[in-house]
Protein backbone atom coordinates (compact mmCIF):
# COMPACT_ATOMS: atom_id res chain seq x y z
CA UNK A 1 0.00 0.00 0.00
CA UNK A 2 0.99 3.61 -0.78
CA UNK A 3 0.78 4.88 3.11
CA UNK A 4 2.89 1.68 4.38
CA UNK A 5 5.72 3.02 2.00
CA UNK A 6 8.95 3.99 4.59
CA UNK A 7 10.18 7.31 3.69
CA UNK A 8 13.21 7.82 6.20
CA UNK A 9 12.41 11.18 6.85
CA UNK A 10 13.54 12.06 3.13
CA UNK A 11 10.61 14.08 2.36
CA UNK A 12 11.24 15.81 5.49
CA UNK A 13 15.02 16.20 4.14
CA UNK A 14 13.85 17.26 0.67
CA UNK A 15 11.37 19.73 1.96
CA UNK A 16 13.65 21.60 4.18
CA UNK A 17 15.98 21.66 1.31
CA UNK A 18 12.80 23.62 -0.80
CA UNK A 19 11.60 27.17 -0.39
CA UNK A 20 7.97 27.36 1.43
CA UNK A 21 6.08 28.60 -1.59
CA UNK A 22 7.75 25.89 -3.74
CA UNK A 23 6.21 23.15 -2.07
CA UNK A 24 2.62 24.94 -1.87
CA UNK A 25 2.84 24.81 -5.51
CA UNK A 26 3.88 21.24 -5.58
CA UNK A 27 1.48 20.47 -3.17
CA UNK A 28 -1.53 22.56 -5.58
CA UNK A 29 -0.19 20.26 -8.33
CA UNK A 30 -0.72 17.19 -7.04
CA UNK A 31 -4.41 18.26 -6.22
CA UNK A 32 -4.60 16.75 -2.63
CA UNK A 33 -7.55 17.84 -0.55
CA UNK A 34 -8.33 17.55 2.80
CA UNK A 35 -8.79 13.71 3.94
CA UNK A 36 -10.96 14.01 6.68
CA UNK A 37 -14.57 14.37 5.04
CA UNK A 38 -14.26 18.05 3.99
CA UNK A 39 -11.73 17.79 0.94
CA UNK A 40 -10.74 21.36 1.34
CA UNK A 41 -7.34 21.72 -1.31
CA UNK A 42 -4.96 21.43 0.92
CA UNK A 43 -2.37 23.83 -0.45
CA UNK A 44 -5.08 26.90 -0.09
CA UNK A 45 -4.81 26.21 3.86
CA UNK A 46 -1.25 25.38 4.16
CA UNK A 47 -1.17 29.04 2.26
CA UNK A 48 -3.74 31.01 4.16
CA UNK A 49 -1.85 29.52 7.61
CA UNK A 50 1.17 30.94 6.00
CA UNK A 51 0.37 34.38 5.21
CA UNK A 52 -1.36 34.52 9.07
CA UNK A 53 1.06 36.32 11.35
CA UNK A 54 2.69 35.46 14.94
CA UNK A 55 3.28 32.18 16.59
CA UNK A 56 1.54 29.26 14.69
CA UNK A 57 0.24 26.04 15.65
CA UNK A 58 -0.21 22.44 13.65
CA UNK A 59 -2.87 20.77 14.79
CA UNK A 60 -2.97 16.72 13.45
CA UNK A 61 -6.41 16.15 13.88
CA UNK A 62 -6.43 11.70 14.76
CA UNK A 63 -10.21 12.20 16.59
CA UNK A 64 -11.85 9.48 13.90
CA UNK A 65 -15.04 9.03 14.96
CA UNK A 66 -17.20 8.91 11.86
CA UNK A 67 -18.81 5.10 12.44
CA UNK A 68 -17.35 2.42 9.95
CA UNK A 69 -14.62 4.37 9.56
CA UNK A 70 -10.63 3.36 10.39
CA UNK A 71 -8.05 4.46 7.96
CA UNK A 72 -6.40 6.62 9.98
CA UNK A 73 -6.25 3.87 12.80
CA UNK A 74 -4.92 1.97 10.10
CA UNK A 75 -2.45 4.58 9.30
CA UNK A 76 -0.96 5.41 13.00
CA UNK A 77 -0.68 1.28 13.41
CA UNK A 78 1.13 1.19 10.65
CA UNK A 79 3.36 3.97 9.76
CA UNK A 80 3.41 6.47 12.27
CA UNK A 81 6.50 8.58 11.05
CA UNK A 82 4.77 9.02 8.23
CA UNK A 83 2.47 11.04 9.73
CA UNK A 84 5.15 12.64 12.01
CA UNK A 85 7.02 13.72 8.58
CA UNK A 86 3.51 15.33 7.57
CA UNK A 87 3.61 17.10 10.50
CA UNK A 88 7.57 18.77 10.20
CA UNK A 89 6.77 19.41 6.71
CA UNK A 90 3.61 21.28 7.08
CA UNK A 91 5.36 22.91 10.44
CA UNK A 92 8.23 23.97 7.74
CA UNK A 93 5.55 25.51 5.35
CA UNK A 94 3.95 28.03 7.35
CA UNK A 95 6.79 28.19 9.88
CA UNK A 96 5.56 26.51 13.03
CA UNK A 97 7.36 25.34 15.94
CA UNK A 98 4.38 23.66 17.88
CA UNK A 99 2.66 21.01 16.49
CA UNK A 100 -0.22 18.48 18.66
CA UNK A 101 -1.29 15.33 17.67
CA UNK A 102 -4.61 15.08 18.95
CA UNK A 103 -5.35 10.93 19.54
CA UNK A 104 -9.03 10.11 19.55
CA UNK A 105 -9.48 8.74 23.89
CA UNK A 106 -10.21 4.97 22.05
CA UNK A 107 -7.08 4.71 20.18
CA UNK A 108 -4.75 5.23 23.48
CA UNK A 109 -3.81 1.76 22.35
CA UNK A 110 -1.71 3.69 19.65
CA UNK A 111 0.12 5.84 21.85
CA UNK A 112 3.30 4.02 22.16
CA UNK A 113 4.24 3.36 18.29
CA UNK A 114 3.13 7.06 18.35
CA UNK A 115 5.82 8.22 21.38
CA UNK A 116 8.24 6.33 19.20
CA UNK A 117 7.67 8.04 15.54
CA UNK A 118 8.04 11.12 17.95
CA UNK A 119 11.57 10.24 19.32
CA UNK A 120 12.85 9.36 16.11
CA UNK A 121 11.73 12.78 14.68
CA UNK A 122 13.31 14.33 17.75
CA UNK A 123 16.55 12.60 17.32
CA UNK A 124 17.08 13.18 14.24
CA UNK A 125 15.89 16.92 13.76
CA UNK A 126 13.70 17.83 16.66
CA UNK A 127 12.91 21.33 16.21
CA UNK A 128 9.43 21.05 16.38
CA UNK A 129 8.22 20.36 19.71
CA UNK A 130 5.79 17.61 18.94
CA UNK A 131 2.96 16.79 21.63
CA UNK A 132 0.54 13.98 21.84
CA UNK A 133 -2.78 15.04 23.62
CA UNK A 134 -5.22 12.20 23.94
CA UNK A 135 -9.00 13.13 23.56
CA UNK A 136 -11.66 12.54 26.30
CA UNK A 137 -14.10 11.22 23.49
CA UNK A 138 -16.65 12.53 21.31
CA UNK A 139 -17.84 12.36 18.03
CA UNK A 140 -17.87 16.51 17.83
CA UNK A 141 -14.14 16.35 18.93
CA UNK A 142 -12.92 16.01 15.73
CA UNK A 143 -15.03 18.73 14.30
CA UNK A 144 -11.59 21.32 13.74
CA UNK A 145 -13.09 24.11 15.81
CA UNK A 146 -14.32 21.69 18.73
CA UNK A 147 -10.85 20.38 18.65
CA UNK A 148 -9.23 23.47 19.51
CA UNK A 149 -12.06 24.21 22.23
CA UNK A 150 -11.17 20.82 23.69
CA UNK A 151 -7.63 21.55 23.47
CA UNK A 152 -7.76 24.76 25.69
CA UNK A 153 -9.42 22.72 28.32
CA UNK A 154 -13.25 23.94 27.27
CA UNK A 155 -15.87 22.40 26.33
CA UNK A 156 -15.71 21.01 22.88
CA UNK A 157 -18.49 22.85 21.44
CA UNK A 158 -17.73 24.10 17.97
CA UNK A 159 -16.89 27.73 16.82
CA UNK A 160 -18.79 30.39 14.82
CA UNK A 161 -16.72 30.98 11.39
CA UNK A 162 -15.30 32.93 10.63
CA UNK A 163 -12.49 34.06 11.90
CA UNK A 164 -10.98 30.31 10.35
CA UNK A 165 -8.37 28.61 12.49
CA UNK A 166 -5.64 29.32 10.15
CA UNK A 167 -6.39 32.97 11.21
CA UNK A 168 -7.59 32.69 14.92
CA UNK A 169 -6.96 29.08 16.40
CA UNK A 170 -5.95 27.49 19.51
CA UNK A 171 -5.48 30.05 21.80
CA UNK A 172 -5.99 32.54 19.24
CA UNK A 173 -2.92 31.73 17.46
CA UNK A 174 -2.80 30.85 13.58
CA UNK A 175 -3.46 27.18 13.50
CA UNK A 176 -3.26 24.80 10.80
CA UNK A 177 -5.37 21.84 11.67
CA UNK A 178 -5.34 18.40 9.33
CA UNK A 179 -6.49 15.16 8.82
CA UNK A 180 -4.12 12.11 9.71
CA UNK A 181 -4.21 11.26 6.22
CA UNK A 182 -3.94 14.47 4.39
CA UNK A 183 -0.53 14.96 6.17
CA UNK A 184 1.26 11.19 5.92
CA UNK A 185 0.18 12.36 1.76
CA UNK A 186 2.95 15.58 2.03
CA UNK A 187 6.35 13.22 2.29
CA UNK A 188 4.73 11.09 -0.53
CA UNK A 189 4.10 14.18 -2.86
CA UNK A 190 7.24 15.52 -2.14
CA UNK A 191 9.29 12.51 -3.09
CA UNK A 192 7.16 12.08 -6.27
CA UNK A 193 5.58 8.76 -5.03
CA UNK A 194 2.03 10.03 -4.44
CA UNK A 195 -0.99 8.55 -6.70
CA UNK A 196 -3.65 11.10 -6.43
CA UNK A 197 -6.46 8.14 -7.30
CA UNK A 198 -5.46 6.05 -4.03
CA UNK A 199 -7.77 5.60 -1.54
CA UNK A 200 -8.17 3.77 1.65
CA UNK A 201 -11.75 2.48 1.91
CA UNK A 202 -12.89 1.36 5.38
CA UNK A 203 -14.74 -1.70 4.68
CA UNK A 204 -17.28 -3.27 7.60
CA UNK A 205 -20.81 -4.40 8.11
CA UNK A 206 -22.14 -7.94 6.83
CA UNK A 207 -18.43 -8.87 4.98
CA UNK A 208 -16.43 -11.53 6.16
CA UNK A 209 -12.88 -9.39 5.98
CA UNK A 210 -13.49 -6.53 7.37
CA UNK A 211 -10.93 -3.87 7.03
CA UNK A 212 -8.64 -1.06 4.84
CA UNK A 213 -8.99 -1.54 1.54
CA UNK A 214 -6.79 0.20 -1.19
CA UNK A 215 -8.29 1.07 -4.14
CA UNK A 216 -7.90 3.00 -7.21
CA UNK A 217 -10.94 5.47 -7.61
CA UNK A 218 -13.24 4.60 -10.17
CA UNK A 219 -13.29 0.94 -9.12
CA UNK A 220 -16.98 -0.50 -9.16
CA UNK A 221 -18.52 -1.38 -5.63
CA UNK A 222 -18.67 -5.02 -6.34
CA UNK A 223 -14.90 -5.25 -7.21
CA UNK A 224 -14.57 -3.87 -3.99
CA UNK A 225 -16.67 -5.36 -1.63
CA UNK A 226 -15.80 -8.61 -3.35
CA UNK A 227 -12.72 -8.52 -1.54
CA UNK A 228 -14.14 -8.36 1.74
CA UNK A 229 -16.18 -11.50 0.60
CA UNK A 230 -19.74 -9.94 1.04
CA UNK A 231 -21.94 -12.21 3.52
CA UNK A 232 -25.32 -13.25 2.12
CA UNK A 233 -27.30 -10.92 -0.45
CA UNK A 234 -25.80 -7.00 -0.09
CA UNK A 235 -28.96 -4.67 0.25
CA UNK A 236 -27.43 -1.55 1.27
CA UNK A 237 -24.41 0.64 1.51
CA UNK A 238 -23.96 2.83 4.34
CA UNK A 239 -21.68 5.87 4.07
CA UNK A 240 -20.55 6.08 7.24
CA UNK A 241 -23.42 7.67 9.84
CA UNK A 242 -23.15 10.93 7.99
CA UNK A 243 -22.32 9.75 4.18
CA UNK A 244 -26.13 8.61 3.38
CA UNK A 245 -27.03 5.36 2.32
CA UNK A 246 -27.50 4.00 -0.84
CA UNK A 247 -29.48 0.78 -2.70
CA UNK A 248 -26.23 -1.58 -2.97
CA UNK A 249 -25.36 -1.63 -6.79
CA UNK A 250 -22.29 -3.57 -8.03
CA UNK A 251 -21.98 -1.65 -10.70
CA UNK A 252 -21.92 2.09 -8.88
CA UNK A 253 -18.61 3.57 -9.93
CA UNK A 254 -17.23 4.67 -6.95
CA UNK A 255 -15.78 8.32 -7.33
CA UNK A 256 -16.79 11.42 -5.31
CA UNK A 257 -18.86 13.16 -7.93
CA UNK A 258 -21.05 10.17 -8.88
CA UNK A 259 -21.77 9.89 -4.88
CA UNK A 260 -23.03 13.03 -4.40
CA UNK A 261 -24.84 13.04 -7.57
CA UNK A 262 -26.89 10.59 -5.96
CA UNK A 263 -27.22 12.65 -3.22
CA UNK A 264 -24.58 11.03 -0.62
CA UNK A 265 -20.88 11.73 0.40
CA UNK A 266 -17.69 9.51 0.22
CA UNK A 267 -16.33 11.86 2.55
CA UNK A 268 -13.71 9.27 4.19
CA UNK A 269 -14.34 6.23 1.68
CA UNK A 270 -16.54 4.82 4.12
CA UNK A 271 -18.61 1.88 3.22
CA UNK A 272 -20.81 -0.53 5.74
CA UNK A 273 -22.40 -3.25 4.17
CA UNK A 274 -25.72 -4.45 5.02
CA UNK A 275 -27.30 -7.74 4.01
CA UNK A 276 -31.04 -8.54 3.30
CA UNK A 277 -31.29 -10.38 6.26
CA UNK A 278 -30.86 -7.18 8.28
CA UNK A 279 -33.86 -4.99 9.24
CA UNK A 280 -33.19 -1.87 7.63
CA UNK A 281 -35.74 0.42 10.18
CA UNK A 282 -33.28 -0.71 13.03
CA UNK A 283 -30.43 0.06 11.71
CA UNK A 284 -31.82 3.54 10.51
CA UNK A 285 -33.10 4.58 13.69
CA UNK A 286 -29.76 3.55 15.29
CA UNK A 287 -27.95 5.80 13.02
CA UNK A 288 -31.09 8.42 14.14
CA UNK A 289 -29.97 7.89 17.68
CA UNK A 290 -26.22 7.95 17.36
CA UNK A 291 -26.84 11.60 16.36
CA UNK A 292 -28.82 12.50 18.91
CA UNK A 293 -26.38 11.11 21.30
CA UNK A 294 -23.19 12.67 19.79
CA UNK A 295 -25.09 16.15 19.30
CA UNK A 296 -23.35 19.02 21.55
CA UNK A 297 -26.38 20.85 21.91
CA UNK A 298 -25.16 24.28 21.03
CA UNK A 299 -27.73 25.03 18.37
CA UNK A 300 -31.50 24.34 18.56
CA UNK A 301 -32.41 22.44 14.93
CA UNK A 302 -30.06 19.78 15.66
CA UNK A 303 -30.45 19.46 19.75
CA UNK A 304 -34.12 19.51 19.06
CA UNK A 305 -34.94 18.08 15.60
CA UNK A 306 -32.71 14.91 15.69
CA UNK A 307 -34.67 13.84 19.07
CA UNK A 308 -38.01 14.20 17.18
CA UNK A 309 -36.85 11.64 13.90
CA UNK A 310 -36.20 9.65 16.80
CA UNK A 311 -39.44 9.89 18.11
CA UNK A 312 -40.99 9.31 14.57
CA UNK A 313 -38.95 6.31 13.64
CA UNK A 314 -40.17 4.79 17.04
CA UNK A 315 -43.93 5.45 15.76
CA UNK A 316 -43.17 3.45 12.48
CA UNK A 317 -41.66 0.56 14.39
CA UNK A 318 -44.74 0.73 16.45
CA UNK A 319 -46.80 0.92 13.88
CA UNK A 320 -48.53 4.18 15.09
CA UNK A 321 -46.90 6.40 12.32
CA UNK A 322 -49.28 8.27 9.90
CA UNK A 323 -48.39 9.88 6.49
CA UNK A 324 -48.25 13.03 8.08
CA UNK A 325 -45.25 11.60 10.37
CA UNK A 326 -43.60 10.87 7.26
CA UNK A 327 -43.60 14.08 5.49
CA UNK A 328 -43.07 15.56 8.57
CA UNK A 329 -39.74 13.38 8.56
CA UNK A 330 -38.42 14.66 5.43
CA UNK A 331 -39.21 18.35 6.21
CA UNK A 332 -36.97 17.82 9.68
CA UNK A 333 -34.34 16.12 7.57
CA UNK A 334 -33.64 19.07 5.47
CA UNK A 335 -34.29 21.64 7.88
CA UNK A 336 -31.75 20.67 9.80
CA UNK A 337 -29.15 20.31 7.79
CA UNK A 338 -30.14 23.92 6.14
CA UNK A 339 -30.03 25.54 9.58
CA UNK A 340 -27.51 23.61 11.80
CA UNK A 341 -24.67 25.61 13.05
CA UNK A 342 -21.94 22.50 12.41
CA UNK A 343 -21.13 20.03 10.12
CA UNK A 344 -21.93 17.00 12.20
CA UNK A 345 -26.08 18.77 12.37
CA UNK A 346 -25.73 19.55 8.49
CA UNK A 347 -24.69 15.80 7.77
CA UNK A 348 -26.96 14.20 10.56
CA UNK A 349 -30.10 14.00 8.43
CA UNK A 350 -28.13 12.89 5.04
CA UNK A 351 -29.01 9.12 5.71
CA UNK A 352 -32.70 10.17 6.11
CA UNK A 353 -32.95 11.87 2.72
CA UNK A 354 -31.19 9.25 1.09
CA UNK A 355 -33.37 6.36 3.09
CA UNK A 356 -36.35 8.39 2.03
CA UNK A 357 -35.35 8.32 -1.87
CA UNK A 358 -33.88 4.85 -1.89
CA UNK A 359 -35.92 2.89 0.78
CA UNK A 360 -39.46 4.44 0.56
CA UNK A 361 -40.60 0.40 1.07
CA UNK A 362 -39.15 0.74 4.46
CA UNK A 363 -40.93 3.29 5.75
CA UNK A 364 -44.10 2.83 4.63
CA UNK A 365 -45.51 1.01 7.90
CA UNK A 366 -47.66 4.25 8.49
CA UNK A 367 -51.04 4.74 8.48
CA UNK A 368 -52.24 7.08 5.20
CA UNK A 369 -54.49 8.92 7.81
CA UNK A 370 -53.42 12.15 9.26
S1 LIG B 1 -25.06 21.26 14.73
FE1 LIG B 1 -25.22 19.90 16.52
S2 LIG B 1 -23.13 19.38 17.02
FE2 LIG B 1 -23.04 21.20 15.67
S3 LIG B 1 -23.06 22.98 17.04
FE3 LIG B 1 -25.20 22.53 16.58
S4 LIG B 1 -25.87 21.18 18.27
FE4 LIG B 1 -23.63 21.18 18.26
Amino acid sequence: MQIERHTGFNGLRKALSMNPDELIELIRNSGLTGRGGAHFPTWKKLSLARSSQGEKIVVCDAEESEPGTFKDRFILEKNPLIVVEGIAIASHIIEARQAIIYLRGEYSFLEEGIRKAIEEYNKLFGDINIHLIISGGGYICGEETAILNSLEGKRPNPRNKPPFPVEKGYMDKPTLVNNVETLAMLPLIILGDYDPDLRLFSISGNVEKPGVYEARLGITLGELIARAKPIGNPRAVLLGASGGVLRYDPNLVLTMDNIERLGGMLGMNTLIIINDEQDLLQVFKHIAEFFVHESCGLCTPCREGNPRIVDIMEKIIDGTATSRDISLLERLAKYIADTSMCGLGKASTKWLLTALKYFPEVFSNAKSNN
